[in-house]
């Protein structure tokens, strides 16, 4: 037994980037909160280390400031696929690449600033109305904050498991010495997965691959990709490949009575739609306001709006990845028609509204995509 009783208003199970952005947005209402984490930081994970726009603005919202030396800013997205390149600028605000420890490390700096408490290296083991208990103690709390990742268990004790079927696929993330040779996030498409590079240092890149497959690492997918094996040659691996699901969930609920769930274990979107980090920032400034109020329904409400979007993004890139046609005249259009790709990644990072996109450039888009054959 460490503390013994700890008492607040808010308990957060969960210190990684959802669980610290929410500490940090519920202090703005003054309420006290206390963070839990089994890690310690800067805590790593699988992850493309890409912030689109409106993550990178949230990020600021939280005080979280990063300068040159921490993460490298990216102009847009490029799709590369078998024998077509497509590139989409973001319009006017630029996307960050950065690693995700030091990212982790600027959250728990800036949480630590703003008073929230953090008990670093400590399980949750179980939570009840009013009572969480941890590996070395207990908090007493008015609600509980799932921030557990995607296999939650505050999720599961919550009773708010169900959902739609998931739709799960792998991915592997190494780190690579070499200078960045693109402005942009890349998206490879081979024919059973897909690599994303991600400039995120002066000499430095991450690689992502992702599969449906658990047996496809990097070096095997990287035979399908000769440039990008061109690119490395001579620049050594600085990491060890690390592994993690990637998963399409929709849950039902995501609050029930003083319990709610935030960032993955709250629902998750497919890794290359490349928002995970910018819903949970979201999810977090809907959910501080909600608790400030009292009132979960509004997350409710707020939180399907929130996550829709990179749903429905999720889905069409899922249906890219297993018909070779369709990826083909996605690219084929989106390279033919530059400024909608630029504006098709406002809507989806929610700089523009889908009102925004306008009708002709939808009607465009489709008439490309169904007389675009190859
Ligand atoms: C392959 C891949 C690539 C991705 N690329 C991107 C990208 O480029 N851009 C982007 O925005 N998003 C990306 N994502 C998504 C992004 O990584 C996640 O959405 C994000 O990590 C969610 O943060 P989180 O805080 O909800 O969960 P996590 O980061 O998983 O944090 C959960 C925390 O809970 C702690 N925890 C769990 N159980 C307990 C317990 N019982 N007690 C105490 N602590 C506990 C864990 O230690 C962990 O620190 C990617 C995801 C994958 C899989």
């Amino acid at each position: 037994m460490g503390w013994g009783v700890l008492k607040t208003d808010v308990f957060i199970a969960g210190g990684g980037p959802a669980g610290l952005a929410t500490a940090m947005e519920i202090r703005k209402h003054g309420l006290r909160v206390v963070v839990a984490d089994l890690a310690k930081p800067p805590i790593d994970k699988t992850c493309g280390e890409g912030l689109m726009p409106q993550t990178v603005a949230a990020l600021k919202g939280f005080g979280v400031t990063l300068g040159p030396a921490q993460a490298v800013p990216f102009r847009g997205i490029r799709f590369i696929g078998e024998g077509t390149v497509a590139t989409g600028d973001f319009p006017a605000i630029y996307g960050l690449g950065i690693r995700r420890t030091t990212l982790h490390q600027a959250l728990a700096r800036r949480a630590e600033e703003v008073g929230v408490q953090s008990l670093w290296g400590t399980r949750v083991t179980g939570i009840d109305r009013g009572e969480v208990s941890l590996d070395s103690g207990k908090v007493h709390c008015r609600w509980v904050v799932g921030a557990d990742g995607q296999n939650s268990m505050v999720r599961k004790w919550a009773g708010l498991d169900q959902g739609r079927p998931q739709e799960s696929r792998f991915g592997f993330r190494q780190h690579f010495r070499v200078a960045p040779w693109t402005e942009f996030v890349e998206v490879h498409w081979g024919h059973n997965c897909q690599i994303v590079v991600t400039p995120v240092a002066r000499e430095e890149v991450c690689l992502v691959v992702t599969s449906r497959s658990p047996q496809i690492r990097l070096t095997e997918a990287l035979t399908q990709f000769p440039a990008i094996t061109e690119r490395l040659k001579g620049c050594p691996a600085i990491t060890k490949d690390l592994g993690a699901v990637s998963a399409l969930r929709i849950l039902r609920k995501v609050s029930r009575g003083p319990f709610a769930l935030v960032g993955d274990a709250s629902g998750s979107v497919d890794s290359l739609t490349g928002e995970g980090l910018g819903l949970a920032f979201q999810q977090a400034t809907a959910l501080a306001k909600a608790l400030a109020k009292e009132d979960l329904t509004r997350y409710e409400v707020a939180h399907r709006h929130i996550n829709r979007p990179p749903e429905v993004m999720s889905r069409l890139l899922l249906a890219m990845e297993s018909r070779a046609w369709l990826r083909r005249r996605v690219i084929d259009t989106l390279a033919k028609e530059p400024h909608l790709f630029g504006r098709l990644l406002a809507v989806h990072d929610g700089t523009f509204s889908p009102l925004d996109f306008g009708i002709g450039s939808f009607f465009k888009l489709g008439l490309s995509l169904i007389s675009n054959p190859r």
